[in-house]
């Protein structure tokens, strides 16, 4: 049997460790997962009051349209319901882009490092990733990116704030590659930490969907809204664009469960709301703790922090893992000597700071 030739060169995606692996590995009562920047405060307390009720006819498949969250956050963000196309994670809407807009002959553009499932997809539907390396402070390089589009671009991705650096695009940048971009090519904004990022620093992207017919925005109830589990993440763009891009999504490709418990999450946003300022209160902290221990960290507007380490971030993870405490080596993701860290609760940051100061002491 032979598959795809690229598949060959490509390895499937490696996820942080997992708590039962951990517990059992090191022999610890308590894990603490700060890996995947997911949500240490749990998720909204309606969806696990309200959805239960909800939980019958599962014999069914569910609605392919997806008619009430589509109705929930069309009203939400006051966009028309044929904007909007959801996916089994944002990452489905990744994949689904890649299959619609790329194939052999095609490039697509993107920072280094960033969220690892655009080159993936992309790779697959044998088009060519064009990667530019992120600035030294963990920006874009726009005018780097810029420079590589040719009549074979297909997509130009940005995402904000980027993953793994947690770099904001500030609104001016965005409105000048906007204005830059030709319009044959597609620019995809994942907003993925969107919820997190200081509302005056925010990019108006819904805006500039009304506006331009080249811009899809991503979004997901993953992080902020913590229903990771469960798999539901959305695209807004031009309803035209919508269109194209739906013979590319399977028919059913969201469940009947995270349908409903997107419904119940949108509209508790007091759950939104603790979320993301326990979120920045702590992420503040931590930020504190950093400068006075001499640790340099980028500019992040989201629910993680990338920290420069005086060692490898393999150690620095390896000694933290011992303790109960997963996170991310940056060696694992393309930036040596740094971790990524999610923000967790007040409580495991302290600790994680301790250990950290540990670690740091006796490295000299
Ligand atoms: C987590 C993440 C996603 C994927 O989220 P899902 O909706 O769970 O698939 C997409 N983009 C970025 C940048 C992320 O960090």
């Amino acid at each position: 049997m032979k598959t795809k030739s690229i598949l060959t060169e490509m390895a499937p995606y490696k996820p942080g460790k997992q708590i039962e692996d951990v517990k059992k590995e090191y022999n610890l009562e308590k894990i603490v997962k700060l890996a995947s920047n997911e949500n240490p405060f749990g998720f909204s307390e309606e969806v696990k009051r309200k959805l239960p009720a909800l939980l019958d006819q599962l014999e069914f498949y569910p609605d392919g349209y997806a008619r009430e969250i589509r109705e929930a956050v069309a009203s939400f963000y006051n966009v028309d319901e044929n904007q909007l196309i959801f996916g089994n994670g944002s990452d489905e809407i990744v994949q689904i882009l890649c299959r619609a807009f790329l194939e052999k002959g095609t490039n697509t553009i993107m920072a280094t490092p960033t969220f690892p499932q655009y080159k993936h997809n992309a790779l697959i539907e044998g088009a060519e990733a064009r990667e530019i390396p992120l600035t030294e402070d963990g920006h874009h390089d726009i005018e780097a990116m810029l420079q590589e589009i040719d009549e074979s671009t297909r997509v130009l991705w940005l995402c904000s704030p980027n993953n793994p650096t947690g770099v904001l695009l500030d609104q001016e940048t965005v409105d000048d590659i906007i204005e830059r971009t030709p319009e044959h090519v597609l620019i995809v904004m994942d907003e993925a930490y969107f919820e997190y990022a200081d509302t005056a620093k925010r990019y108006p992207s819904i805006e500039a969907v009304q506006q331009h017919n080249n811009i899809v925005v991503l979004r997901t109830f993953s992080k902020a809204y913590g229903l990771a589990g469960l798999r539901i993440g959305y695209g807004i763009a031009d309803a035209r664009l919508v269109a194209a891009m739906e013979p590319a999504r399977e028919p059913f490709n969201t469940s009947v469960i995270a349908q409903k418990a997107a419904v119940i999450a949108l509209d508790d946003q007091h759950f939104l709301t603790q979320t993301v300022a326990e979120t920045q209160q702590n992420k503040k902290d931590f930020m504190k703790f950093c400068d006075d221990a001499g640790l340099r960290y980028d500019q992040s507007e989201a629910n993680f922090l990338l920290i420069h380490l005086p060692i490898s971030g393999d150690e620095m993870f390896e000694y933290l893992l011992t303790k109960g405490f997963i996170v991310r080596s940056g060696e694992a993701l393309g930036l040596p000597n740094s971790i990524r860290l999610t923000i967790g609760s007040k409580e495991d940051m302290q600790s994680v700071q301790y250990y950290m100061k540990e670690k740091l002491m006796q490295e000299g």
